[in-house]
């Protein structure tokens, strides 16, 4: 394509971008997957784009402590976690190219002046990287098929960062049309003083700072505590030239699931059919409304700790919190997750005093040393104890390092990663690996077939013997000790189609002792939880009835 062409799709695409004021953290990304969940219950078909103004590439690098978790998509794509919402609330899978940031829209065109595409040109922000931008958008929608395509841009309105998006998108709404793209802007509205009186002039603000850069609302989606008067919503709708019925009220959710039901019942995916003249067919919430009764109102409860390194970021596990959630209401159980600091195991002089009262542990994936022996020590308590354990990716690998340890007896064993000097190296790279690459994307990444051992506890968890997971790592199972380990009682009963990566392991005699070397809860969705996760929970649930046998 050449300079400022751009290619309009043949069916017009309606498009739908999000955007927030105020204030960061509003659940843009929630109010985007809710907007597109009500769509989809209309059989329209959907794509969705979320915009990350940082300068990042992708999110693959980022430190959990400071980002929250990287999201794995089949594609291998390393993406920010509101990808993570699309395909929770969604159910469609999401690739790289439905994520742009700041980073890849200038490599873009950096990339093509280098190879001389812009003909002696000078390149500038405006038109170059903003075309970038747009056609990046137009090619997810494209390439979707969609009826509508969701636009999310991360960061706030005002932000210098996101100002070559928005940008962008005033530009596409010129091309595609006022009937064919509307702008949902999401803000805050908070409540001030003895009367508990709720304040618009941050929304009025916000809007105002839209406008300046040529942007107009078409509905504001406004978090507050409570619901909103009607008088301010009167209000808002007057000062902000917003059609009264496009003032919605967010009120804080039992359940991040519970948001697009909450918008259903004020109408938004209605006034949105209108607006932008859709034809939807029929609407069916059913499932989803019986999931949220499940979700807000269960009959049992399990206490499972997650033993990990960013516990004082629960951000930073958001798949595996949610996997829980999904795993529990399909089982009418309440999942308590415990988040646990590895090195306070590690610590510890017995663990059994931070474990003990647990029904379940899981070691999620992690990288480097910190923390490692407090896992191990944890995974040791729950296959000794007889404790439900799920180990995820460097669970996984700990769990194999564990066992070589205390069962056969090979006192230092351990990955590479961890102890490069160690006798015994159970996990390491495999040749054509080095370590120097294992940071950034060099890694194992993305969805690829795993093959289950017929009859084994995970066949019949996936009930199939051939299944597609998501993985983010670079050590594996030392080949080498495989038939050590099994001699001695453990099992690898997923492998990859050439048999010689290990991906899954479990003990016959332990009531539920399983790991993966991917990750499952990449792919867990509300309707379909993750089956290690269902059985985790489930392993769980017989462990509290044990033990108080009249509950
Ligand atoms: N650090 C380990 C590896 O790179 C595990 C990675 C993970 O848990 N995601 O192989």
């Amino acid at each position: 394509m050449r300079e400022g062409e751009s290619s309009v799709p043949v069916k017009p695409t309606k498009y739908i971008v999000v955007t927030g004021g105020v204030l960061s953290g509003l659940g843009k990304g929630i109010t985007t997957s809710s907007i597109g969940k009500l769509l989809k219950s209309r059989g329209l078909k959907l794509a969705a784009v979320k915009i990350d103004p940082y300068v990042n590439i992708d999110a693959g690098t980022m430190n959990p402590f400071e980002h929250g978790e990287v999201f794995v998509l089949d594609d291998g794509g390393e993406v920010d976690q509101d990808l993570g919402n699309y395909e929770r609330f969604l159910d469609l899978p999401m690739g790289r190219a439905n994520n742009i940031t700041t980073g890849k829209a200038y490599k873009a065109v950096i990339d093509r002046e280098r190879r001389g595409d812009y003909l002696g040109k000078t390149v500038q922000i405006i038109p170059h990287v903003t075309n970038e931008i747009r056609d990046h958008i137009k090619r997810a929608a494209k390439a979707a098929d969609a009826d509508v395509c969701l636009v999310e841009v991360g960061g706030t309105v005002g932000d210098i960062e996101s100002a070559p998006f928005l940008e962008a998108l005033r530009q596409l709404h010129l091309e595609v049309g006022h009937k064919n793209m509307m702008f949902v802007h999401t803000t805050l509205v908070p409540v001030m003083g003895a009367v508990g009186e709720q304040k618009t002039k941050p929304t009025q603000h916000s809007v105002m700072e839209m406008r300046r850069v040529g942007l107009h609302p078409d509905m504001l989606v406004c978090r507050s505590e409570t619901r909103l008067d009607p008088k301010v919503r009167e209000k808002l709708a007057n000062f902000c030239d917003v059609d009264k019925e496009a003032v919605i009220s967010a009120p804080d959710a039992r359940t991040i699931y519970e948001v697009p039901l909450l918008l259903e019942e004020q109408g938004v995916a209605d006034w949105i059919v209108k607006r932008l003249d859709l034809h939807p067919e029929g609407r069916d919430m059913g499932a989803w409304k019986t999931f949220v009764d499940r979700v807000v109102a269960p009959t049992h409860h399990v206490t499972i700790g997650v033993v990990g390194k960013y516990t004082d970021l629960a951000d930073a596990y958001l798949s595996i919190k949610e996997a829980f959630v999904h795993a529990g209401a399909a089982q009418d159980t309440k999942v308590v997750v415990r988040w646990i600091d590895a090195e306070d195991v590690e610590r510890a002089t017995d663990p059994a005093d931070i474990l003990g009262s647990l029904d379940g542990v899981l070691v999620p994936g992690g990288f480097g040393p910190r923390g490692a022996e407090g896992k191990i020590a944890a995974i040791r308590f729950a296959r000794e104890k007889k404790v439900p354990f799920l180990g995820i990716c460097f669970g996984f690998q700990l769990a194999t390092a564990e066992y070589a340890r205390h069962v056969l007896g090979l006192a230092d064993a351990n990955s590479t990663e961890i102890n490069p000097t160690t006798q015994h190296p159970v996990i390491d790279l495999l040749p054509g690996h080095t370590a120097d690459e294992a940071k950034g994307a060099t890694m194992r990444l993305g969805a690829s077939e795993v093959r289950l051992a017929h009859g084994s506890r995970v066949a019949q968890l996936y009930h199939a013997d051939v299944i597609y997971e998501r993985h983010r790592h670079r050590w594996e199972v030392n080949p080498g000790y495989i038939s050590k380990l099994e001699g001695a009682g453990l099992r690898y009963t997923g492998r990859d189609p050439s048999g010689e990566l290990m991906e899954m392991l479990e003990l016959p005699d332990h009531p539920y002792f399983v790991a993966s070397q991917f990750h499952p809860e990449f792919k867990s969705r509300p309707e379909r939880p993750a089956p290690t996760f269902a059985g985790l929970v489930e392993a769980a649930r017989r462990r509290v009835e044990a033990r108080h046998p009249k509950e």
